[in-house]
């Protein structure tokens, strides 16, 4: 019945199609989208282009704003974003709300504001015609829907998405922008998205599956050297390290090469901008630096702020590598400048790790200290933010039994709420019952309010059995934070009293890398169980975050703690991990300490003990990995004494106001 109807429209479509449609706006819109894509390198000769058809076309009112609108994005591409604000305001009033929203998320992606620029791309998305949104077959997409429009808009909320974490959601985004290109746009387009679902794939560390993407992206790109060099970049993203950087350098090269020959420079300073990435890591600064300032004038002068941004933070990294402080420091300032708003938080973790990073291995460890620590943060708001993002995509996306479990725990958690909804019904309607039928249904009420309280009962124990449910962590099966803040709340009221241990794998972004996220999952559950059998019973280990680990000790003396921190070296790196992938060493370091501290005994509060376990374990992280670092003797009469060490934690070690234990994890055992 539907087929039919559908064949019907189908019909009825093409009867009208010549008199509905004027003859060729495909072909327009064809080339409009052509000069959207010139735009990006050439915005002087697409706005040339762009205002000639607006001319040829001036009775045409409809055609006119969608020529603005193009007009528009090519000023807000060269850095005229005024200009670029003028045609919005002008599209509002010419009744084409839409176009002026998608205008707006243009000016605010090429500002860096991914967040502002993915809100009105989706107000955009929602306002366009309703056929735009789930391509219908060609023949009627042709019509009435503006698939331009919707092709923008769904890229750009991609890529907001994209920049905030919701990974979920830009996977959806990207495959909604493929489908429409797939149905309805030119080859060059359909490549485009596909090289964007690598992109996301990459972010999802499904480095396979990028790969598989953009081999279906290079047949499509038909040899277009602009299309061959972005895929040339995209590819370089996604090689490993392994061989020291060459194959990534060669690639880059490469797409540097095709950019040049498309005669497209704001595509060649992005893929410098990735030279001065790859030059960095393979310890070459100057190399680096140069290409930088070769980028920089041309990203400038189209007010890619998005850009430039990347690239003046990746020139601050060699500025530090390269010992030249004060300059990076202006750099870092410009890029924190240009952060202004954007709302770019994986951007922002990934930046300071790699700030962090160059600055330790300059020796400036106050620096990379801090650093650390502001990273810490931007990653804890950057989980949650994901996390919550793949809760609300969690009915979509069900593909392991973690996730079940969690799908599990929802229902229940429904089902719980709306049991207690049913008693507290129950209970009004036994009050009333009262009133009525005071004297008659004495009995009855009985009957009821036991049943009521029958229902409390087991909605009690539910509620006992989920909150036990939600203190242990689903992969590893160990305690997770919130059972260890209960216990903490519990037990230790104002002054924490024992020891801890933070364990944190070494490297293991390179394990998810290189062997996939599946061993990834592997290597912690191993860990976790290692780490179970070498403590007591009684002590608690907690899983603290992706891979770092929490153990509470009580009862034991600093001496014994030493030898226990060495039996955790042991039980992690003594024998190498088997997984699906082969036989994998992994090594873990740790920061312990007992309290109150010795020897002045000082209370502290639970939090900051754990603080000075993290500070331990970040000593060990820059002292080569691979140990654990105890706090020995610290020289502090007070608390307020305790503090000042903890602001200047690094300087308190080197003056040896605070004294540290270093045990030395196995070696690498013969494979
Ligand atoms: P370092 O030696 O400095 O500790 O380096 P690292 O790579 O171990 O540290 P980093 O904190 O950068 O990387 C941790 C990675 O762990 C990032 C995240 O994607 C990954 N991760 C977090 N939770 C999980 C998980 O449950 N499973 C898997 N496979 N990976 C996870
Ligand atoms: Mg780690
Ligand atoms: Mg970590």
């Amino acid at each position: 019945m539907r087929e039919a109807l559908r064949l019907a429209a189908l019909l009825l479509a093409l009867a009208c199609a010549p008199a509905l449609a004027a003859p060729g706006p495909n072909a327009l819109e064809l080339r409009l989208l052509e000069l959207d894509s010139q735009s990006y390198n050439d915005p002087t000769r697409a706005l040339r282009a762009l205002r000639e058809m607006r001319a040829r076309h001036a009775g045409d009112a409809a055609l006119q704003r969608r020529i603005d609108f193009s007009i528009g994005r090519a000023e807000a591409l060269s850095g005229s974003r005024d200009a670029a604000a003028t045609i919005a305001q002008a599209l509002d009033k010419d009744q084409a709300p839409e176009l002026a929203e998608l205008l707006r998320a243009e000016i605010e992606d090429r500002r860096g504001s991914a967040a502002r620029a993915g809100e009105h791309a989706q107000r955009a998305l929602a306002q366009l015609n309703p056929a735009c949104q789930r391509p219908t077959p060609p023949a009627l997409v042709q019509q009435g829907c503006d698939w331009r429009a919707s092709w923008h808009a769904l890229r750009l909320i991609q890529r907001s998405q994209l920049a905030s974490g919701e990974l979920a959601f830009a996977e959806a985004s990207a495959r909604q922008a493929l489908e429409l290109a797939r149905l309805s746009l030119p080859a060059r387009q359909q490549s485009q998205a596909l090289m964007s679902m690598s992109v996301v794939a990459a972010r999802q560390n499904q480095g396979e599956q990028a790969h598989d993407w953009l081999a279906q992206a290079q047949p499509l790109a038909g040899g277009d050297p602009l299309l061959m060099a972005r895929l040339r970049m995209f590819e370089a993203t996604l090689v490993p390290r392994t061989d020291g950087g060459v194959r990534q350098l060669r690639l880059l090269d490469e797409a540097l090469e095709l950019a040049q020959q498309a005669e497209a420079p704001r595509d060649a300073a992005q893929i410098r901008s990735n030279l001065v990435d790859a030059y960095m890591h393979l310890g070459r600064p100057r190399e680096a630096i140069e290409q930088a300032r070769l980028a920089l004038p041309v990203l400038q002068s189209y007010g890619d702020q998005r850009l430039e941004r990347t690239l003046r933070h990746n020139l601050s990294v060699a500025l530090v590598l390269l010992r030249q402080f004060d300059a990076a420091r202006r750099e870092i300032a410009l890029v924190e400048q240009l952060r202004e708003g954007s709302g770019n938080l994986s951007q922002r973790a990934v930046q300071l790790r790699e700030l962090g990073e160059a600055y330790a291995r300059a020796g400036q460890h106050k620096e990379a200290l801090r650093l650390y620590h502001e990273e810490r943060g931007v990653n804890e708001e950057l989980n949650a933010r994901t996390r919550q993002a793949a809760l609300r995509q969690l009915a979509h996306k069900y593909d392991s039994g973690a996730r079940e479990r969690d799908l599990e725990l929802l229902r229940r958690d429904e089902a719980l709420k709306d049991q207690q909804l049913n008693n507290r019904q129950l209970a009004r309607s036994v009050g009333i019952g009262l009133a009525v039928l005071l004297g008659l249904s004495l009995l009855l009420v009985v009957v009821m309010l036991g049943r009521v309280r029958e229902a409390n009962r087991r909605l009690k124990a539910k509620q006992a059995l989920l909150r036990a449910q939600s203190e242990r962590d689903p992969l590893t099966d160990l305690a997770n934070r919130r059972h260890f803040l209960g216990v903490m709340e519990q037990r230790m009221q104002g002054r924490f009293d024992g020891a801890l241990m933070m364990v944190d794998i070494d490297h293991f972004k390179h394990i998810n890398d290189r062997q996939g996220h599946a061993a990834g999952d592997a290597v912690i559950c191993e860990v976790a169980r290692r780490l179970r059998t070498a403590v007591r019973d009684e002590d608690l280990v907690v899983r603290w975050g992706g891979e770092e680990f929490l153990i509470f000790i009580t009862g034991v003396g600093n001496d014994a703690l030493a030898q226990l921190a060495q039996r955790v070296l042991q039980a992690i790196g003594g024998t190498p991990v088997a997984t699906e992938a082969g036989p994998l060493r992994v090594t873990a370091s740790i920061g312990f300490a007992h309290f109150p501290l010795p020897p002045a005994q000082i209370a502290l509060h639970w939090e900051q003990a754990v603080n000075w376990a993290d500070m331990a374990l970040y000593t060990a992280k820059s002292r080569g990995r691979n140990r654990a670092v105890g706090i020995g003797l610290v020289a502090a009469e007070d608390a307020q004494a305790l503090l000042q060490i903890e602001a200047d934690f690094e300087n308190a070690c080197s003056n040896e106001r605070v004294q540290l234990l270093t045990v030395q994890g196995p070696e690498p055992a013969a494979a």
